[in-house]
């Protein structure tokens, strides 16, 4: 099958062809191939300030360049790799190329921001987050300040003792922690602040039901405030239309990502997005000027 685009660049295979690797055995197989040939890369998605469109951070999102279907996303392939153990080979391999591609951008002499990384639940278990990481920033003398951590609510919710010691040594290193999808687990805010986790990205669910019902409105705004009162910043994810981003920025919230703003991307389009910014899709345009994207 065709691997490119018109503009050269990869796109997701269909999902019909997920049929190809459909055999857990097969897809196994492939994964832990994948690995050896380093056939995995990492886009970049831009997470913005709600009011300046400022680009605040980069979440890295991870890509298996399969030879013949092209671009793989991680849904086809993550949960395979957390129940075959493979994720930890992942998890580490991305946590490098991270920092690797901090240090190129800095090389470069673009405006530095921070690069977010997910880590798995699997991978946080072993309680070796910390330790991996301050190997990866010291190895590409990356200040950890540029770097950020992605933990979902479920990966917290082993042994307290052991979360808090994980949350603490990594959070020692001077690098910041956020809670993905938020609102999809069973943890309370009051729970999170405890874990003094630094960022709360609200789950593309509640950010999809904005513009659709006032309850959807009053319960992400439920969420700013008793984030911020708990001194949490508040990220909406999956954010698609200009009226989601009205909302959000009517309700206080601090920062945004999503479809709307910009879509993840490869490394090489992301000096542009540092030096051009995205304030145009965020600060309303004077009247009469806005166009839709
Ligand atoms: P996530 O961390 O919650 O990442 C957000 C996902 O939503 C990404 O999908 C992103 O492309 C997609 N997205 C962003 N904005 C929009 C939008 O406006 N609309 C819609 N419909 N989708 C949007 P992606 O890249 O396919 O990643 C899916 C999930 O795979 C991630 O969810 C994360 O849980 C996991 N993942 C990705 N990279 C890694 C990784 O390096 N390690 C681990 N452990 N998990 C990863
Ligand atoms: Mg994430
Ligand atoms: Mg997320
Ligand atoms: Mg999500």
């Amino acid at each position: 099958a065709g691997k490119t685009d018109g503009k050269g660049q990869y796109r997701f295979f269909e999902a019909s062809q997920s049929r190809l690797i459909q055999s857990r055995l097969q897809l196994k197989h492939r994964l832990l191939e994948a690995i050896e040939l380093d056939q995995f890369v990492l886009y970049y998605q831009p997470r913005v300030d709600a009011f300046t469109g400022e680009v605040c951070s980069m979440e890295a999102l991870v890509r298996w360049i399969h030879p013949q279907h092209g671009l793989v996303s991680p849904l086809e392939f993550i949960p395979m790799a957390e129940t075959t153990g493979l994720i930890l080979r992942i998890g580490e391999m991305v946590m490098e190329k991270a920092c690797r591609q901090i240090d190129a951008w800095r090389r470069q002499g673009l405006p530095v921001v921070p690069v977010s990384i997910n880590v798995s639940p699997k991978q946080f278990a072993r309680g070796e987050v910390h330790r991996q990481l301050a190997v990866y920033l010291d190895r590409h003398q990356v200040p950890a300040s540029l770097l950020e951590v992605e933990i979902t609510e479920s990966a917290m919710m082993g042994e307290q003792e052991d979360v808090l010691a994980e949350l603490g040594a990594i959070r020692a290193l001077g690098v910041k922690l956020h809670v993905d999808d938020f609102g999809t687990g069973y943890s309370s805010l009051s729970q999170l602040q405890k874990l003094k986790m630094d960022v709360l990205k609200v789950d593309r669910a509640f950010t999809s039901e904005l513009g659709n019902s006032r309850e959807g409105r009053v319960f992400f705004q439920a969420i700013v405030s008793m984030a911020h009162a708990l001194g949490m910043s508040v990220v909406a994810e999956g954010v698609e239309t200009a009226e989601q981003l009205c909302i959000l920025q009517e309700l206080g919230c601090n920062e945004v990502q999503g479809y709307y703003l910009a879509r993840p991307m490869p490394a090489a389009d992301i000096p542009a997005v540092l030096e051009q910014g995205l304030r145009s899709s965020v600060v309303p345009a004077k009247a009469g000027t806005h166009t839709e994207p």
